[in-house]
């Protein structure tokens, strides 16, 4: 059972109990308040936390100790190309959550990533900020037309699916599990969206690296490719592999 369902279970539980306790017993509202206000918090961190697997289960971490994977967000972008230049360079294989609507505006990105050996992953259509607020039908609609968009492209159809945000909640739990995919988080966050310094970004991810680990990283921003190439080179003076996240995962990349 799901966290989300298992602590909506003793949220009903414990404010009947505190409702009676109230009416019949004298105890004090406040803790009704109380059990509310730790309620809704839970359901909000629960949603911002993709590591809890609170609505979904998601491949967040592997048990793989000799394994690391990079994974870029957002693209096909304006620094997919160079980033793809390094990783053949490094012979690194990757994995790529890619916006359903810059599929379509880079078709000749999405048949590199294929051709030269990484996973593509779905990330949705518009990745709008509207996106968590959506119907399940509606987010598994997105969630279709950027797989079709991709197997126009490269006769595939991903089945890893990356959460806009690292948001989760009931509805896109639901458009998951109707679309028969598989939800990806991370457990290193790099943070490259903001970051300004280099050297700072490439210390933030080295100095935590541990077997096992996912990297969120985003190919739309330079300073990434910019770290690229000293990330890969240290991260292996660790003794780490780099892998796809199916074959982290052992699982099939495309249905
Ligand atoms: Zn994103």
């Amino acid at each position: 059972m799901r966290p989300y369902k298992l602590s909506s279970i003793l949220f009903v539980i414990l404010l009947i109990t505190f409702d009676a306790a109230y009416f019949f017993a004298g105890a004090s509202v406040w803790w009704v308040v109380i059990l509310f206000v730790v309620y809704i918090h839970s359901l909000v961190l629960g949603a911002i936390y993709i590591q809890w697997n609170f609505y979904i289960k998601s491949f967040n971490k592997s048990t793989n100790q000799g394994l690391i994977a990079l994974t870029f967000d957002d693209g096909p972008g304006t620094e997919t190309a160079a980033i793809l230049d390094i990783l053949k360079a490094q012979s690194v294989p990757a994995t790529f959550f890619s916006i359903g609507k810059n599929v379509a505006a880079h078709p000749e990105l999405v048949k590199r990533w294929y051709d030269e050996g990484h996973t593509i992953g779905n990330h949705s259509f518009n990745h709008g900020f509207n996106f968590d607020w959506q119907s399940s039908k509606a987010m598994a609609r997105e969630l279709q037309e950027t797989n079709d968009a991709i197997k126009r492209i490269t006769g595939k159809s991903p089945v890893l699916f990356r959460p806009p945000y690292g948001v989760t909640n009931p509805n896109l739990a639901r458009a998951v599990k109707k679309t028969g995919m598989y939800s990806i988080g991370w457990n290193v966050r790099s943070f490259d969206t903001t970051a300004k310094d280099p050297k700072q970004l490439l210390d933030r991810i080295l100095n935590r690296l541990q077997g096992g680990d996912i990297i969120l990283l985003h190919d739309s921003m330079p300073i990434t490719r910019e770290i690229l190439t000293e990330l890969i080179v240290r991260a292996r003076q660790k003794g780490f592999t780099f892998a796809r996240v199916d074959q982290m995962f052992d699982i099939e990349a495309y249905a």
